[in-house]
């Protein structure tokens, strides 16, 4: 087990946006949280990368108990933000940098993790003529600069056009081969094609969480039976 949530709870003032939610997650697993807007998948998704404070409850990273996990995970939030005069390099030079990763090691990760997202053709040209397609590549470009271990994605692909969607998703696919991922979305079919197990939420609870397998069989099981009655 990578990851333990254990009743995991966010209040905002007197709302509650996430109400005391418990899962957990296998090394290596491509998990997708589903769910509507409002349902509760930012809220989640940055307090496991440690950007907001529950209100209470935990979350536990077995496998590197004890060290600082943080740094292990790679975080893409909803709306990245870049400086639109910068070129990918210059950028990724300066998140890298702001992470302190050692200079020769950021040289050369910048290299790879262009070529994986492919930007390295436009990787000297300005941002702010990038499509969303391209900035959101740039993003996961930036959230794997420092070889996370767990990746969690804040709707990766929702404000993307089918290519853009494609593209990305297919990224995600290949990524899944080298580590944990968690990605939120509101559309099951992303969720699909990439994922394994779907955690669903709704109204800050879980709803759902087990394989794919399994929520075809349940849903396509009660549609049978509700058409046959
Ligand atoms: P979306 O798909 O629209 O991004 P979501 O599933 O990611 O939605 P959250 O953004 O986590 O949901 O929001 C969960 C609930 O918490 C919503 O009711 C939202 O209005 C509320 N909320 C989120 N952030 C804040 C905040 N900073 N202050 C007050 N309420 C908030």
């Amino acid at each position: 087990m990578l990851l333990q949530v254990l009743e995991l709870e966010k209040k905002y003032k007197s709302d509650m946006a996430v109400n005391k939610i418990s899962f957990q997650i296998e090394k290596g697993q491509c998990i997708a949280l589903l769910g509507p807007n409002g349902a509760g998948k930012t809220t989640t998704l940055q307090m496991l990368a440690g950007l907001l404070t529950p209100t209470s409850g935990s979350i536990r990273f077995s496998k590197l108990e004890g060290k600082d996990y943080r740094s292990k995970i790679g975080f893409l939030p909803q709306h990245p933000a870049f400086f639109n005069w910068m070129s990918p390099v210059q950028f990724l030079q300066f998140a890298g940098e702001l992470s302190h990763i050692p200079t020769q090691q950021l040289k050369e990760k910048i290299e790879e993790v262009l070529q994986f997202v492919r930007l390295a053709d436009v990787k000297k040209k300005r941002i702010g003529g990038f499509s969303g397609g391209m900035k959101q590549r740039l993003g996961l470009a930036q959230a794997l600069l420092h070889d996370p271990e767990l990746l969690i994605l804040d709707e990766p692909v929702s404000a993307l056009d089918p290519a853009g969607r494609r593209d990305v998703l297919s990224l995600i696919t290949q990524l899944k081969e080298k580590m944990t991922i968690l990605f939120s979305t509101h559309v099951l079919h992303d969720a699909e094609q990439v994922c394994d197990k779907v955690i669903m939420l709704k109204n800050g609870e879980i709803q759902w969480d087990n394989t794919l397998e399994e929520l075809r069989k349940a849903f396509t099981t009660s549609a049978v039976k509700v058409q046959t009655e």
